[in-house]
């Protein structure tokens, strides 16, 4: 869509959910009425910023259904973020949202390099986390053929993959990582699969993963992004023959701001802050300026193939952030560097823990197969020994400090020595000071 229709379209919409939400939702009443924002003042995208921000305490607060706009009878589905704490976090649909959900995910598994007749397999967890069926029904109305395996059973993932011969696959990107590595241990090559394309996201990834999934699965891997707060995945998407340039945001559906985490003020185009996204269109649930906490930064010069907006790659959470002796941390900073080492694999975790009054990291990592076979280490001898593995563990610290500007253990463990995705989302941090 050309820009400027874009931007009215965007402009409309907007107008009628502010009016939408105040009239139906107590919550938004009550916070508009609070920053003297009244549904008349907001001509279009142009006013967004007087509204006021919607954050995650929102959702618990009005756990289960009072942030709803619609009465439940028009709500056709629920589903709930995975929350690792206490109560989740409700989300409901009307019809029309699902259809909404459907389209943005045929359009997101077409940018990917989907086509109608393909088949998927969707190693995504069916149930109440949104990924599964999401992509499921995107799928079907894209015109695909689904093999609703869900996440997990590994073995039976890559008994599907060769019998069933699908040419895509949607799962995590850890996930990825671990059906690639099993593909080879169970002595599977690619003429076995005939997988071309792979839509990976609910988690930060990197070139890093891109690479190792790309060269292990022969395929090509493109990122998918979305919260259930906000629709489930589909939000953004990456086109195939793009990658590496950032996400297309559906902008027609969520318009984006990127603000300051401390301060909430926009930040200049182009540089990281937090994204903030409203849902132009959606019935049951609709949010206003929704607080991701997701870290990125938008770009609106990276046009390609489409006029929407395109927003970089997650660094990673606001609250996955790690503050250690004062520098700011995002693991996928670690997982950058490794991309940029040919012995490392793209298998690793930082462990956080104090040491006397200090933070420290210890970057846990692998060797790849090949420098393993390459060293010929006689029975018994250790790995970290070896002259070749201490002057790579060298490098590897020293580029760390040269790059992030901090000290960390650095301790390199053979292939396999580093818990992988059984399914779902991986989670590469462990904070021992907690
Ligand atoms: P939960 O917050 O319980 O994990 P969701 O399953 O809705 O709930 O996950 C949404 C979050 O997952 C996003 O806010 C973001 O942090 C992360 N995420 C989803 N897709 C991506 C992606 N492609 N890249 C990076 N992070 C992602």
């Amino acid at each position: 869509m050309p820009l400027p229709r874009l931007r009215a379209l965007q402009d409309e919409r907007l107008k009628d959910l502010v009016s939408r939400v105040y009239a139906k939702v107590p919550y938004y009443r009550n916070a508009f009425d609070n920053s003297g924002v009244t549904p008349t003042s907001i001509k279009g995208v142009a006013d967004i910023a007087k509204l006021p921000f919607t954050k995650k305490v929102a959702l618990r607060d009005n756990y289960p259904f009072d942030l709803f706009a619609v009465p439940m009878e028009e709500v056709s589905r629920l589903h709930c973020s995975s929350g690792t704490t206490g109560k989740p976090i409700v989300v409901g649909y009307t019809a029309y949202d699902l259809d909404v959900f459907s389209e943005l995910i045929a359009r997101s598994l077409y940018a990917t390099g989907c086509r109608p007749g393909m088949k998927l397999q969707n190693a995504y967890g069916y149930g109440l986390f949104t990924g599964g069926l999401g992509l499921h029904y995107g799928a079907e109305k894209l015109g695909m053929t689904v093999i609703p395996v869900s996440g997990g059973m590994t073995d039976r993932q890559l008994m599907l993959m060769k019998d069933f011969r699908p040419e895509a696959l949607c799962c995590t990107p850890s996930y990825a990582q671990t059906l690639a590595e099993e593909l080879v241990k169970k002595g599977m090559s690619f003429s076995d699969i005939n997988l071309k394309y792979a839509v990976l996201g609910a988690e930060p990834w990197t070139e890093a993963i891109r690479s190792q999934v790309e060269a292990g699965l022969n395929l090509k891997a493109s990122n998918i992004y979305g919260l259930s707060e906000v629709m489930g995945p589909g939000v953004s998407v990456e086109d195939v023959d793009e990658r590496g340039t950032g996400s297309y945001i559906w902008e027609d559906h969520f318009f984006p701001e990127i603000v300051d985490k401390d301060s909430g003020e926009p930040v200049p185009e182009g540089e990281s802050g937090v994204l903030v996204l409203t849902t132009l269109t959606k019935q049951a649930i609709p949010m206003i300026r929704y607080w991701t906490n997701d870290i990125t930064s938008l770009h609106y010069d990276k046009a390609g193939k489409r006029t929407h907006v395109k927003m970089a790659p997650i660094i990673g959470r606001a609250d996955d952030m790690l503050i250690i002796r004062g520098v700011n941390l995002f693991h996928t900073q670690v997982e950058d560097i490794i991309n940029s080492i040919d012995d490392i694999s793209a298998n690793y975790q930082l462990i956080v823990f104090r040491d006397g009054n200090m933070d420290e990291v210890e970057v846990v990592a692998e060797v790849t197969d090949d420098l393993l076979q390459s060293l010929d280490l006689a029975p018994g001898a250790e790995l970290a020994k070896h002259d070749r593995v201490a002057t790579l563990r060298g490098y590897f610290s020293k580029k760390i400090k040269d790059v992030i500007g901090l000290s960390m253990r650095v301790t390199l463990k053979e292939p396999f020595a580093i818990p992988r995705s059984e399914g779902g989302k991986l989670n590469r941090i462990i904070d021992k000071r907690k």
